[in-house]
């Protein structure tokens, strides 16, 4: 889950979906959660729920969500805690995106933040797949959308390891962009440092987490990035 700086609120709202072209300027119009690109009508979702006490105009409470994601979570989560954020915390480093398409906590971590890890992926249903347990509605075609950008990754990356150059690094880059799913190209081209660098410019304010000194996971620094 790629991790976002909002940065600083550019205004005050008298109604939150007033903050969606803001929103989508600052992270893009890509659901925070799944990865999926929504390129209309992204919705602005309230991360600890208005009926759970949250605030509903605060910028700090906002991300971008698909209706899948901000259908399965719904009011479910009472507030932030007990789950991993990708506004406030190391998301990028917390899960582990395979090519069989699971989702699931990164191996090594405690077992306090891979439950955390874990409920995240639950409260959004992350990882509903036909073939899984988790089967997805009729409605939710995260996963089918997933499955096609998840080829085009991987003939991405073949294309690359014959034709290897900044340009085409730069296409790559772009091609992700409008694919969305940035986690899964990172994993993808994790050992081709040039088309990484390239990603994480590509996509607007990604937050690349500091490691620790012995270069351990940093969940949350400062309570927040
Ligand atoms: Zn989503």
């Amino acid at each position: 889950m790629r991790c976002v700086d909002k940065g600083i609120a550019p205004e005050a709202y008298s109604y939150y979906k007033d903050a969606r072209n803001d929103l989508a300027g600052r992270i893009g119009w890509i659901c925070s959660y799944c990865e999926m690109p929504v390129k209309n009508m992204i919705e602005v979702e309230h991360v600890h729920p208005i009926n759970n006490g949250g605030d509903a105009l605060d910028w700090n409470n906002f991300l971008l969500s698909c209706r899948y994601c901000n259908g399965v979570k719904l009011n479910r989560n009472l507030n932030r805690t007990g789950y991993l954020w990708p506004d406030i915390d190391n998301t990028i480093m917390a899960f582990e995106y395979t090519e069989s398409e699971i989702v699931e906590p990164s191996a090594g971590l405690t077992d306090e933040i891979a439950m955390m890890a874990q409920n995240t992926i639950d409260l959004l249903g992350l990882n509903r797949h036909p073939g899984l347990v988790n089967k997805p509605t009729k409605a939710d075609t995260r996963w089918k959308i997933r499955t096609e950008v998840l080829g085009i990754i991987h003939d991405s990356y073949y294309d690359w390891l014959e034709h290897r150059s900044l340009a085409f690094a730069r296409q790559i880059a772009r091609t992700a962009l409008g694919h969305g799913f940035y986690s899964f190209w990172i994993k993808k081209f994790e050992h081709e440092q040039v088309v990484l660098n390239e990603i994480m410019l590509a996509f607007p304010h990604t937050h690349h987490p500091q490691y620790d000194a012995a270069g351990g996971l940093v969940l949350r620094e400062n309570g927040s990035f």
